[in-house]
């Protein structure tokens, strides 16, 4: 193939970061969250790479590829969809893949996701040389795979672009990473849009289906620390008597960006699930714009209250766990801590003759589906880990 020209290649890199660009419009921000964290390869050729391609954490571009067949940003935004959709639907699990044909399941692979795309609204200029046989619709990549392993076509059968893009992984810490950034970007998609609008159908599907109990509740949670940390939250939710006015100014001040957490660790915890909420509070860090976190980790009494500000500190905690459960001496606590707002994880079987602590604080209840909030807003959550 031919070289490209200095002029050529600007062109082509043009053409990427504009589709880049144009993923991390809200409204597509659950292709763009995914994107924005695989690495980049520019030079996908010296990788045996004939198209443009997707391993477990890097895209690979073959330049000379774009360049003859990829003529507007539109087009390169269906690419990097349908690269993105690769990883988003489990095509790179080598446990998954097993035995078969490496090629007939890539192509199977593209069936499902460029029939789920289209059926999604989104369009491609080049539709007619695609992978896309309508006879598949509704049908998963094992079914596709196995009608077209039975006349296993030398080429994919119908004249289309050969498009072989999927590069299989076998690290299951990789594998899983890659379901966590999924997960991870639906939430962030649906509380950027409010809704699931602007996300394939079958990913939809896929994430009603794994009905994981920690989904709602870890993006409920983001939500409201969202809306705490934008100075948004519904005080009329709070139903509190009544509110300090002295308070209110200080909520708006920007440099408070401490927020705390009681974790309760009497005997209906233990360390794994405290160490699955330290992970959820680590996403918090990660994602707001969050400063400082105080952990108070509390049975009747509080036992320690850690402060840190960066996720090394945050591994360093651990846990204290056993005894009764009471949270008055907390609250007391945390009524005193700069702090702008308490979360508080607890199966909720406690004294809740409580006094209301007056500044945002939203109960985060496990496996207690009766939990009656004395003040504050409640997270309800089946399981936790
Ligand atoms: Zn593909």
């Amino acid at each position: 193939m031919d070289k490209l020209t200095p002029e050529e290649i600007a062109a082509v890199e043009l053409i990427i970061d504009r589709a880049r660009i144009k993923l991390m419009q809200t409204e597509l921000s659950f292709f763009g969250h995914i994107l924005l964290q695989l690495k980049q390869e520019y030079n996908g050729q010296e990788h045996g790479i004939s198209t443009v391609a997707v391993s477990v954490d890097t895209i690979f571009y073959n330049l000379n590829y774009i360049h003859k067949n990829v003529k507007n940003t539109n087009d390169m935004v269906f690419i990097f969809m349908h690269e993105i959709m690769h990883l988003v639907l489990d095509h790179l699990d080598k446990k998954r893949i097993k035995d078969r044909d490496m090629l007939v399941w890539n192509y199977a692979g593209d069936h499902v996701i460029n029939l789920d795309l289209f059926a999604s609204g989104f369009t491609y200029s080049g539709h007619e040389h695609i992978l896309k046989d309508r006879a598949f619709i509704g049908k998963t990549t094992e079914e596709v795979y196995d009608i077209l392993i039975k006349d296993k076509p030398d080429d994919h059968g119908c004249g289309c672009d050969a498009w072989v893009d999927v590069i299989p992984g076998d690290d299951d810490e990789e594998i899983e990473a890659v379901k966590d950034m999924v997960i991870s970007a639906y939430n962030s998609h649906v509380l950027a849009n409010g809704t699931d609008d602007g996300i394939p159908n079958s990913v939809r599907t896929m994430m009603d289906e794994l009905k994981n109990p920690i989904l709602p509740w870890e993006s409920l949670l983001m939500k409201y620390i969202g809306e705490v940390t934008q100075n948004d939250f519904s005080w009329n939710k709070l139903n509190l008597p009544f509110l300090p006015e002295f308070y209110i100014p200080t909520l708006h001040d920007e440099s408070l960006s401490k927020i705390d957490f009681a974790i309760d660790v009497s005997g209906s915890i233990d360390a794994k699930a405290f160490n699955k909420f330290i992970n959820e509070i680590k996403n918090i860090l990660l994602l707001h714009n969050i400063t400082t976190i105080g952990i108070y980790q509390f049975s009747t009494v509080t036992i320690s209250y850690d402060v840190v500000s960066d996720l090394e500190e945050l591994d360093k905690i651990k846990f204290k766990g056993g005894g009764g459960t009471d949270i008055k001496h907390t609250l007391e606590q945390a009524a005193r801590s700069d702090g702008v707002a308490l979360f508080i994880i607890t199966d909720g079987y406690m004294n809740l003759q409580l006094t209301p602590l007056h500044k945002p604080t939203v109960w985060c209840v496990y496996n207690n589906k009766r939990f009656n909030a004395p003040f504050g807003e409640t997270i309800l959550f089946d399981k936790y880990i």
